[in-house]
């Protein structure tokens, strides 16, 4: 992850932290190991991914540094859009494919879910399997998971810059 963007989350409280022994026996010393909230396109633990970088994606809203976290939503969600055009996203419960387009049937609308537990995530879920979600996510650790690497979309003409 672009240590930039990982200074942000940790400014944001986004970053959580695990303790790992050094490798060294005579050393005591244990290491910090910090893990960035993540982004899941689907409900397996090979789902997750790294979150994107807005500068780097050229993102037509605002520039990291001027973000809060609530310009940071806005910026995934649009994010999401793009994923989502790409058939890249599915529900976060029960992996069923995601779509965004209007006039959805009630059993395929979904709602975009930032959860801040131990995990830090992302993540889009249909409505009604939200009330599962609380349940699949219980114990999920960020250390347990290895992120993959953020697919990349384009999105400098998907918003205006303010
Ligand atoms: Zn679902």
């Amino acid at each position: 992850m672009e240590p930039d963007l990982l200074e942000w989350f940790a400014t944001e409280g986004l970053v959580r932290y695990s303790a790992s022994a050094s490798e060294d026996s005579d050393e005591s010393e244990a290491i910090e190991v910090a893990h960035p909230p993540l982004v899941a396109l689907g409900p397996r633990d090979e789902d997750f991914v790294l979150p994107p970088h807005p500068d780097a994606l050229r993102y037509a809203g605002k520039r990291l540094h001027e973000m809060r976290l609530q310009d940071y939503n806005e910026f995934l969600f649009r994010w999401f859009e793009v994923a989502l055009r790409a058939g890249d996203v599915r529900c976060a419960n029960c992996g069923r494919v995601l779509r965004d387009e209007p006039d959805l049937p009630p059993t395929d609308t979904w709602d975009a879910i930032f959860v801040e537990k131990d995990l830090v995530a992302w993540m889009l879920v249909h409505f009604d399997c939200k009330r599962w979600l609380a349940k699949k996510l219980t114990g999920v650790q960020p250390f347990d998971l290895t992120p993959r690497k953020t697919p990349c979309y384009s999105l400098s003409t998907s918003a205006t810059r303010h």
